[in-house]
């Protein structure tokens, strides 16, 4: 039953991710033992000291009330103060809006910049909600493959080819999901030098900024080429860091007369991010990262064991994730095969067999724009990661 419905939003589908962790949900609520690869998010609670100034803000009566719809002033300083930190990059509280979360940013560069037949490049695979909230303010992407081969990251040829006169925005995260893509330095410059060039504006998602392994390093694109700084919008947020995905607090970096806008568009549509959630984030930013710090030693943990165990499960194929919390192997040689009842023709087929057979949740790549792969996230405890990855393996031997 759609009649009625603009066309604007039933062309928007389901979150992919969503509802396979959905469905994974379901089966565990009703007694399954399912392992769940799909929840982008941590398994760890909110750091203790986090959750404690929550809970003097909501005996406050001061967050009872409306705030101001650009976020808590408090807030948007430290934001600005982290940013500079972090990213190297000077910005003052002007430069920030309070959003709600890192979706809320990304919802809110589009509309600031899309005008209706503006082409989006998106380097894929990409994270599931881009096209959509670029669809809704009349984008149109252009995707641009990577694959294994090259990291999974995009080159400036790759860019330079896909450009067009149209051509208003591009999309760069890293690290990145669903491949776990870190771009080294030199890259990230390259890229934000080629979109200062042309004047492309750049959508840099950060969200992950904290959480890369080994030897690959962060690195922010308006630090690496100043000339992007202008017209580069940066998406963060405390969900992925601080294991605040349920509070709701993200931000944008970008010039003022962006943010300013965005301010506008909230101040008519949600007002201001929840008080309780936005004095919660404030804590987090200013407050230790050792809470931080552990769950990243956890995930580096859990992210060797994934890769060398996917390397055990014939006809699978993965690069070692460089950062964030997924892997996103090739499943290539698992298809034209039977698992169970099932015949696995497509990845969608084998995420689909691997949690009715073994009751094991996994993304098909299809989500993601990159059919033939999986995703996987590796926030989840050791012992559920040894066993998933066991399960597939036995099924498939
Ligand atoms: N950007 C990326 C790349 C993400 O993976 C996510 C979460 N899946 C977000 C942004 C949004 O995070 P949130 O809205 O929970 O802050």
């Amino acid at each position: 039953m759609s009649e009625g419905i603009s066309r604007r939003l039933m062309a928007i589908s389901d979150s992919a991710t969503m509802s396979v962790t959905a469905r994974a949900a379901a089966l565990k609520a009703a007694g399954r033992p399912v392992i769940g690869f799909g929840a982008g998010e941590p398994d760890f609670p909110t750091p203790p000291h986090v959750v404690e100034a929550a809970q003097r803000a909501a005996a406050d009566p001061k967050n009872h009330r409306y705030s101001p719809a650009m976020g808590l002033p408090d807030l948007r300083a430290a934001v600005a103060e982290k940013t500079t930190r972090d990213s190297g990059v000077q910005v003052g509280p002007e430069n920030v809006v309070i959003t709600n979360g890192g979706k809320g940013a990304v919802f809110g560069a589009f509309a600031a910049i899309l005008e209706p037949g503006d082409e989006v490049l998106l380097p894929a695979p990409y994270w599931v909600s881009y096209p959509e909230a670029a669809a809704l303010f009349g984008g149109v992407t252009t995707f641009i493959p990577t694959g294994a081969a090259d990291g999974f990251r995009v080159t400036v040829d790759q860019l330079e080819a896909a450009r067009t006169g149209r051509t208003k925005m591009v999309v760069f995260v890293s690290p990145g999901n669903p491949t776990g893509a870190v771009y080294p330095p030199d890259e990230v410059a390259a890229i934000g030098e080629w979109a200062a060039r042309h004047g492309i504006w750049v959508l840099a998602d950060e969200i992950y900024e904290y959480l890369v392994y080994g030897d690959s390093v962060f690195s922010s694109i308006a630090a690496q080429a100043p000339a992007a700084a202008p017209r580069t919008l940066v998406v963060n947020g405390v969900a992925k860091t601080f294991a605040m995905t349920g509070w709701r607090v993200g931000w944008l970096v970008a010039s003022p007369a962006v943010v300013a806008a965005i301010g506008r568009l909230q101040s008519h549509s949600v007002s201001n991010v929840a008080n309780v959630s936005q004095c919660a984030a404030l804590a987090a930013l200013t407050g230790p990262l050792d809470a931080m710090v552990a769950m990243r030693e956890a995930f580096d943990r859990r992210r060797r064991t994934m890769h060398r165990m996917l390397g055990e499960i014939p006809g699978v194929s993965a690069m070692e994730p460089q950062g964030a919390f997924y892997a996103f192997p090739s499943v290539e040689g698992q298809l034209g095969r039977r698992i169970g009842s099932h015949h696995v023709m497509t990845s969608l087929d084998l995420a689909t067999a691997l949690l009715e057979e073994i009751e094991v949740a996994v993304i098909p790549g299809e989500a993601f724009g990159a059919p033939g792969h999986v995703r996987l996230s590796f926030a989840l405890s050791d012992e559920d990661l040894a066993e998933g990855l066991n399960r597939w393996r036995l099924a498939v031997s």
